[in-house]
């Protein structure tokens, strides 16, 4: 899988990175999406926490996720409420495929709205501002291996 990296075209209100989520916002200079991970119980877990694992109380570390996942809700905003983001923009929950309660407000793109549906097979892809990589998502391309094939 190619991990896309596009320039930021409009303003974004940037998130202030800090040592705790450094990795979830730089990692897609390197084409990967950083997620916290229990180096107990394994389980991921979003947004990053200082403290241990919610579950176990663990201690988290980050690892690459597969950047794979589905649509869990959306909204399209057709508002122009800043002027230079122009609309209409997808505002999205995406659930990662690595765990069922592994969500990640983002934006879609590269997607008509009125093809979109919750569900819908999604992978990142990254928008450079200096030095942050907003993790976005785009649906999954048809011809990607990763889908299945139908025989005969
Ligand atoms: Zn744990």
């Amino acid at each position: 899988m190619s991990i896309r990296v596009i320039e930021g075209t409009v303003s974004r209100i940037l998130p202030s990175v800090g040592d705790l989520d450094r990795p979830f916002w730089t990692g897609g200079r390197d084409g990967r999406l950083m997620i916290q991970r229990c180096s107990a119980c394994r389980r991921w877990h979003h947004p990053p926490t200082a403290d241990g694992c919610p579950e176990c109380g663990g201690e988290m570390a980050f690892e690459a996720a597969s950047g794979r996942g589905t649509v869990f809700t959306y909204t399209v905003n057709h508002q122009q409420f800043h002027p230079e983001v122009p609309p209409p923009y997808v505002i999205a929950i995406v659930e990662l495929d690595e765990q069922p309660d592994l969500r990640l407000p983002t934006n879609l793109v590269d997607v008509d709205p009125d093809d979109l549906s919750c569900g819908m097979a999604v992978q990142v892809l990254f928008e450079r501002s200096g030095d942050v990589y907003l993790p976005l998502f785009q649906p999954v391309s048809s011809d990607d291996p990763i889908e299945s094939t139908e025989s005969g």
